[in-house]
């Protein structure tokens, strides 16, 4: 049996590392010249490798398959108060470095996009390797060059699937207000996000301040609740500086808050109980850290098999399956590639 891997990503290396240890023939294709590079990108290069808390969805994933890994390896581990995990070298080039070493390097084939994927009777051609399965990996087209724009999902399309639609997630709101004023500023603020009038989600962080729009782990934290709204209605945020403080016992703001953020309230006549932004859009795929939407749940087995072709696994952000800031969704992604390595390889 030989097993053709697309991407070698979180789930691609995680299962190829299964594969490795189990002796399956298999062959890791790589478009790019190094493999991992959102795994190094994540975290700040520290690895927000995954979660403490769990966040269900329609699917099970088994979440201990990872911390499994990295305890066998001697890859330790900490948690932050919000329940993140990073390894303890504070390094994602260490996590990288674990999963290459578990992996046949002769069997990643990096500078070598898949242009081509077609099903014959019983196997699959991609760029002219024959495979009995193969194992989409790909990921998502967020934070990428649109020329490397995923093929896969061309791929995918082919088998009459239903694939959600494609949103930028976990990035930044451009906002109507001309707020050239503000940009550079950064400021911790309580943010809740209104749509409808409703207040969806509201959440304490640094603000960062662009030339038309916020960003910010609170503000990208907010695109994911933003993307699974049904209908957007007049969406803003409504900002609260400091909201332990109590800005009404003072007569005048000007030494009490950023130089940039009094001249904004003045030009405009605000009051700072009103610091309001209506959004406009989100920034656009290229400034994202994941995307929402991707193949459907539906079509999927519980062992990420496809219903149309259980010889064919899809695995990490192909799938519609995304997650706010803090781990969850490269966690999944790693956990899922040892889920199928598992299920290729017969492991209970
Ligand atoms: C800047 C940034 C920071 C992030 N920080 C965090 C974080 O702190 N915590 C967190 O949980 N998540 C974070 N993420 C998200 C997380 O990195 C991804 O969700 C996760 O890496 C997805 O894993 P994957 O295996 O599905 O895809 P990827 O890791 O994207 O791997 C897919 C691989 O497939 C390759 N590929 C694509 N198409 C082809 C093709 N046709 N042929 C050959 N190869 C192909 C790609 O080049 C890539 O190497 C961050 C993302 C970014 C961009």
């Amino acid at each position: 049996m030989r097993i053709g891997i697309i991407g070698s990503g979180a789930c691609g290396l995680a299962c190829g590392t299964v594969l490795e240890k189990n002796n399956i023939d298999y062959l890791i294709f790589e478009q790019n010249k190094k493999p991992g590079s959102k795994i190094l990108a994540s975290g700040n290069g520290r690895c927000n490798i995954t979660n403490k808390n769990i966040i269900k969805k329609d699917i099970f994933i088994d979440y201990n398959l990872l911390l499994d890994f990295l305890n066998k390896h001697d890859c330790p581990i900490y948690q932050d108060e919000e329940g993140r995990f990073y390894p303890l070298s504070n390094s994602s080039q260490t996590i990288l470095d674990l999963f290459l070493d578990n992996i046949n390097k002769n069997n990643l084939l990096l500078n070598s996009p898949v242009l081509n994927i077609v099903k014959k009777d019983d196997y699959y051609l991609v760029n002219n390797y024959k495979f009995n399965k193969l194992v989409l990996a790909s990921g998502s087209i967020a934070n990428i060059n649109m020329d490397k724009a995923n093929l896969v999902y061309d791929y995918l399309k082919s088998f009459n699937l239903k694939i959600n639609k494609l949103k930028p997630s976990l990035v930044g709101f451009k906002v109507k207000e001309d707020i050239k004023i503000l940009s550079g500023l950064r400021i911790k603020a309580l943010v809740s996000l209104y749509n409808d009038n409703k207040l969806i989600k509201e959440e304490i962080g640094e603000i960062q301040f662009k030339d038309d729009g916020l960003s910010g782990i609170v503000i990208m934290n907010m695109s994911y609740y933003y993307n699974q709204l049904d209908n957007i209605d007049n969406p803003y945020f409504l900002v609260r500086i400091n909201p332990f403080f109590d800005y009404k016992k003072l007569n005048n703001y000007k030494y009490a808050i950023p130089n940039k953020l009094f001249e904004y309230l003045k030009q405009n006549n605000l009051d700072l109980s009103c610091l309001v932004f209506h959004i406009k859009d989100l920034y656009d795929f290229k400034f994202a850290q994941v995307v929402s939407g991707g193949v459907s749940l539906e079509e999927i087995n519980p062992n990420f098999s496809l219903k149309k072709d259980q010889n064919i696994y899809v695995g990490g952000e192909l799938l519609d399956l995304d997650y706010p800031c803090g781990g969850y969704n490269l966690g999944t992604a790693f956990n899922i590639g040892f889920m199928i390595g598992n299920n290729i390889c017969n492991i209970k």
